[in-house]
């Protein structure tokens, strides 16, 4: 028999990931009646190097709880055919978590503020009528006046507002949890970035308190074989044990994409707000799922619900880091394409790493970093060339 919740929502949030957490933790702050829903039961297992950057730690709003936090790392070391070099970030250090406790406490932190959150029921499909979404999970049925799509790079309720992202538009991701006795040449207080195995694809490994995170990640274009590039780069670092390697799907942001149509919002991954330079994901999940859980508020209280009234959504995302993620867009064919090149100057010049970090923090933006950069090129390549020839 069918179960069915008759309450009416103001906003059914599809998704329970740092996008839906955080949309829904504003709109219940707003006053409105909020229900979250995710397919998994919490805590669950999300891949995810879990590299949480001080700016996504600002988007948050809020503290995080001590005991959510694995690590926080300022040792960086790049790997390039073979050649490395280590950066001290001193200050800018990476937080790594555990998605399982991350978005649990997130969703916490949504519920404090009266979201109904239902876990274990997938959304298989929407339908509207009279004005009302009617959300079918199972054997459930949801009622909502408006729908937040935070259901991932998969997403079911995209297909309310756009085509599904196409192959040029997508990254492949693998990703393994190593455990620390079976970590060979992983240090526990390091991140580590390789490149330059494949075109548009790197490797990394986020130290947790158990695990390595580690994983590689490409556009999907270039992403033939990448479970073997993962299995040779942890022979490299001398890994052992039994490798339960997954994969995932990841948007590429940078791109014009469509966000939202009547009565509907997409966030995060579902709508594609990743960095294509080096795939974070949750500052810009957190981000975009705040912007849409006030926009949102804001149409209520207007009256005005319709696409017209959600407007500003992709306004203000676009304002606060859409353009920006269209820079790191270039940064990433730039470097992507020259890494030959860009590698010892990066190796050369370690302000240049320096304001990397400030872009991770969110002191600097894409923009103001390439064109920095960009600007002092001719200082730069002058510096490599004296390192070298000194060598
Ligand atoms: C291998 C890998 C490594 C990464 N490493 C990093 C990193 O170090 N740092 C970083 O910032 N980003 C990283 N990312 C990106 C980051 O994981 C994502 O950008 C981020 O999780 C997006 O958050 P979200 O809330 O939009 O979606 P998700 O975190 O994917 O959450 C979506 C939620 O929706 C639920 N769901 C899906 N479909 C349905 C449905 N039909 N009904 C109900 N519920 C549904 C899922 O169960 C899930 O809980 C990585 C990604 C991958 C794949």
């Amino acid at each position: 028999m069918l179960k069915k919740d008759t309450a009416i929502y103001d906003v059914a949030v599809v998704g329970a990931g740092p996008a839906g957490a955080s949309a829904a933790r504003e709109c219940a702050k707003a006053g409105l009646r909020t229900l979250l829903i995710d397919e998994s039961v919490f805590p669950r297992y999300k891949l995810c190097g879990g590299g949480l950057t001080e700016a996504a730690r600002k988007a948050l709003g809020f503290k995080l709880d001590p005991d959510v936090i694995e690590q926080e790392v300022s040792r960086f070391r790049f790997c390039y055919m073979g050649k490395e070099f280590e950066v001290d970030g001193k200050k800018y250090a990476v937080t790594t978590v555990l998605r399982d406790k991350f978005d649990k406490f997130l969703v916490e932190k949504a519920v404090e503020e009266g979201t109904e959150f239902v876990d274990g029921v997938r959304i298989s499909n929407v339908n509207n009528s009279g004005g009302i979404f009617t959300l079918i999970g199972g054997a459930r049925r949801f009622f909502a006046r408006t729908v937040i799509g935070a259901d991932g790079v998969n997403s079911v309720i995209s297909k309310l507002v756009r085509q599904p992202f196409k192959k040029d538009e997508l990254a492949l991701c693998v990703g393994v949890e190593v455990h620390k006795n079976g970590g060979g040449m992983m240090e526990p207080d390091l991140i580590e970035v390789e490149i330059g195995v494949n075109k548009f694809s790197y490797g990394w490994v986020f130290p947790k308190q158990r695990f390595f995170s580690v994983g590689y990640g490409a556009y999907l274009g270039y992403s033939d074989g990448l479970r073997n590039t993962l299995l040779d780069y942890l022979k490299r670092k001398g890994a052992k044990g039994e490798f339960n390697i997954r994969g995932h799907l990841l948007p590429i942001g940078g791109l014009a994409r469509k966000t939202y149509s009547n009565n509907v919002i997409l966030v995060g991954d579902a709508a594609g707000y990743v960095d294509p330079f080096q795939g974070e994901g949750m500052r810009y999940a957190i981000t975009s799922g705040r912007i849409a859980g006030k926009v949102l508020a804001d149409a209520f209280s207007n009256n005005d619900i319709t696409t017209n009234g959600l407007s500003a959504y992709e306004i203000e995302c676009y304002n606060e880091f859409g353009r920006d993620l269209k820079w790191a867009r270039r940064l990433a064919y730039l470097t992507y394409n020259l890494f030959k090149v860009v590698y010892p100057v990066v190796e050369s010049n370690n302000e240049i790493f320096e304001g990397y970090l400030q872009v991770l923090s969110g002191v600097k933006s894409y923009k103001e970093f390439f064109i920095n950069t960009a600007l002092r090129a001719p200082f730069f390549l002058m510096k490599t060339t004296l390192k070298r020839s000194n060598k």
